[in-house]
């Protein structure tokens, strides 16, 4: 993406390890919350974000904002908040449910379903003037036909993933079933299947989504592909709207280097960390077993801390051994040792811990071991789910301007 005139990579600036802004923040919010693990979301790296996905759209491309999995688990209506004041017009999510949430939330712009639409949900759909996507009839078919008119969305999966969607050679018959049962077709969309690398592969079902959809631009409906992969690779991204969602929060819908590599380059700032205060910590002689089964054992005199939170909150059990933190104010790596147990891990520390500093276990940048996609690399997960699995008995704490704006307290958040 972003290259210099030459074509030659436009650098970056590197990250400060040491930031005391966010350490004040981080201590001002483990005072408020009386706890010493949390959640930080910083929005100011949602705003950045969203300006960026602006700055990649054509100039009439609006923004459908994927919120779906409570913001990649940066939070729903937090992050929605922002999009809203930013100029968002509408919303995606992947289920009725979570579209009704936004609903009870007094949300009112349009939001879309993204998930394949069934019987069972019409009822709820309709209720809360969603707009569901759609393969194929069957859900409208047994329906009373006055209680119809109804928008969708139809989602075409075009040598796509074989997940949802309507063959392409199947639209034309959709379609005609859809307008003999008044169904108003709001927009068609398709999802790239390929990663950021690989970006032919998905410039070829571009190519074939705009073909196949080209006989209904006489229709007033819209049309998409884009979502983060699509618009770090400009493909898609001058149609009606680009449908991002990992990006909105700074995470990159891929996680090995050069993908990474590309995203940051977009100059995208994930918003979601997770820090740590140790609760406890002591000086070990040589030869001490450390948590669970004894799989780490101190080799000389070392120093061992505590930090609450554990594989229940979301830090993957395969971190035992495998993993690290990252001081705020030092930048130094401090290993995990022993195994990740429900509600703890177990660092070693160069020295007694300064009692004004606090660990990064998830950090909201793209180092290499702490970060979202170096964990995601090191577990073989996706980017995406080193923040959405982290659960709700982590306290939140949201800022903005360097000012904490919300806190909630363990097992007060929802979504
Ligand atoms: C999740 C999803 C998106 C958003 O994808 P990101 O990679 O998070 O930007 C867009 N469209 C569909 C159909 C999705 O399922």
């Amino acid at each position: 993406m972003p290259q210099g005139e030459s074509g030659e990579e436009v650098k970056r600036p590197g990250r400060k390890v040491c930031s005391a802004s966010t350490l004040s923040l981080v201590n001002e919010a483990s005072n408020t919350l009386r706890a010493t693990s949390f959640i930080h979301v910083n929005l100011d790296a949602v705003v950045h974000n969203v300006r960026i996905l602006k700055g990649l759209a054509g100039p009439k491309t609006e923004i459908l904002g994927v919120v779906k999995g409570g913001a990649y688990g940066s939070g729903m209506m937090p992050v929605v908040k922002v999009l809203l004041e930013e100029g968002v017009k509408e919303l995606c999510v992947a289920t009725v449910s979570e579209g009704v949430y936004l609903r009870q939330h007094n949300i009112t712009v349009p939001i879309t379903v993204l998930g394949n639409l069934v019987e069972c949900e019409v009822e709820d759909v309709k209720r809360h003037h969603l707009i569901p996507s759609l393969s194929w009839t069957q859900p409208f078919t047994s329906y009373d036909k006055e209680n119809l008119v109804y928008p969708v969305k139809l989602f075409i999966d075009l040598i796509g993933m074989s997940r949802y969607g309507v063959q392409p050679q199947d639209l034309s018959d959709l379609i005609h079933s859809l307008d003999q049962l008044e169904v108003t077709i709001f927009s068609l969309y398709t999802h790239f299947q390929s990663g950021i690398t690989e970006r032919e592969k998905n410039k070829r079902q571009l190519d074939l989504f705009l073909e196949a959809t080209e006989p209904y631009l006489s229709r007033p409906l819209t049309r998409h592909a884009a979502a983060t992969t699509g618009c770090v690779q400009g493909l898609g991204t001058d149609l009606d709207f680009i449908r991002p969602g990992g990006a909105i929060t700074g995470l990159s819908s891929g996680n090995d280097f050069q993908d990474v590599d590309e995203f940051q380059q977009c100059t995208f700032r994930p918003a979601m960390s997770v820090v740590a205060k140790p609760s406890f910590h002591k000086l070990l002689p040589p030869g001490r077993g450390i948590g669970y089964n004894s799989t780490y054992e101190t080799q000389q005199s070392e120093w061992i801390a505590n930090l609450t939170t554990g594989w229940s909150d979301g830090i993957a059990r395969h971190l035992s051994n495998n993993g690290a933190v990252r001081s705020i104010k030092t930048g130094e790596l401090c290993p995990i040792v022993g195994t990740v147990s429900m509600d703890s891990i177990t660092v070693r520390l160069s020295g007694a811990p300064d009692p004004d500093d606090g660990y990064l276990v998830i950090s909201d940048d793209f180092h290499n071991t702490t970060s979202a996609v170096g964990l995601a690399r090191r577990l073989k997960a996706s980017v995406y789910e080193i923040p959405g699995n982290c659960s709700t008995r982590l306290p939140r704490v949201y800022s903005r301007g360097g000012k904490i704006t919300h806190i909630f307290p363990s097992l007060s958040y929802t979504c």
